[in-house]
């Protein structure tokens, strides 16, 4: 389960519309990644996708039910935001169990749901320290880790990484990489950052003002970019 379809989606702000009438299909399981310049439309689609700005237009369909009016808690999909929306007064363990919790889970269920999280992060030696008695990577982890819990059909990250210093950022592009490995969730992984999207994708949408300017594998885009803005975007030698 996780198959995304956006179908004519547009959104505007007032007045501008900051996409314009899109047609997209996510397939369940796929690390898609959205990839543009700042401004183009990124975060708006992911959270329209997510529920947490509703679409001027058009239907979102999430495994062939009608989602668009869905609030985001009943989509199945968990949103992972960078590491600092982590709450510092609690430990590692009630950050991630936080969602579950207000979910009114099962305690015996929590329980279960993040130490299977830990095991999968190896944050399991970390559950009683708090956020600000972790390294960068591990908050992260921690943050990844309250998605995993909610069990969604699929994970939505928006530039997850960008507050990272660049070799951290390595080592979480291949563990958020491994994660999909072991998971086999569906992703969807926003970034203005080429190298990112070229490593990590099975598919990057590349985006310029609300427009997708081409959908394909890292390869099919670096072989056959569509046009200039793609293959100067993506680095190929067009
Ligand atoms: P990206 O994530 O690719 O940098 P965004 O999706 O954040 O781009 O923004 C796309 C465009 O929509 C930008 O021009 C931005 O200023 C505008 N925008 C985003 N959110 C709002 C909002 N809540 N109100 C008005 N304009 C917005
Ligand atoms: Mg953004």
């Amino acid at each position: 389960m996780g198959r995304i379809t956006l179908d004519k989606v547009t959104k505007s702000f007032g007045s501008t519309e900051v996409i314009p009438p899109l047609d997209l299909t996510i397939e369940d399981g796929e690390f898609t990644v959205f990839v543009g310049p700042s401004g183009c439309g990124k975060s708006t689609l992911l959270r329209l996708i997510a529920g947490l700005e509703d679409v001027s237009s058009g239907q979102i369909r999430i495994d062939g039910a009608d989602a668009t009016r869905v609030p985001p808690a009943k989509r199945g999909l968990s949103m992972v935001f960078q590491s600092y929306a982590l709450y510092p007064h609690m430990s590692v363990k009630k950050n991630i169990a936080f969602p579950l919790r207000m979910a009114k889970m099962d305690p015996a269920e929590i329980e279960r749901r993040v130490s299977e999280a830990a095991s999968v992060l190896n944050l399991t030696d970390y559950l009683d320290r708090r956020p600000g008695q972790l390294s960068g990577g591990q908050r992260q982890r921690v943050a990844i880790g309250r998605a995993i819990v909610r069990e969604p059909s699929a994970f939505l990250f928006d530039e997850p990484l960008s507050n990272l210093d660049a070799a951290l950022r390595v080592g979480m592009r291949m563990e958020i990489s491994e994660l999909h490995k072991k998971l086999q969730t569906t992703m969807i992984y926003v970034t203005h950052d080429q190298v990112e999207a070229m490593t990590m994708a099975d598919k990057i949408v590349v985006l310029r003002a609300g427009y997708i300017e081409q959908v394909g594998s890292p390869l099919e885009l670096y072989k056959a970019p569509r046009n200039l803005f793609v293959a100067s975007f993506i680095g190929s030698p067009k």
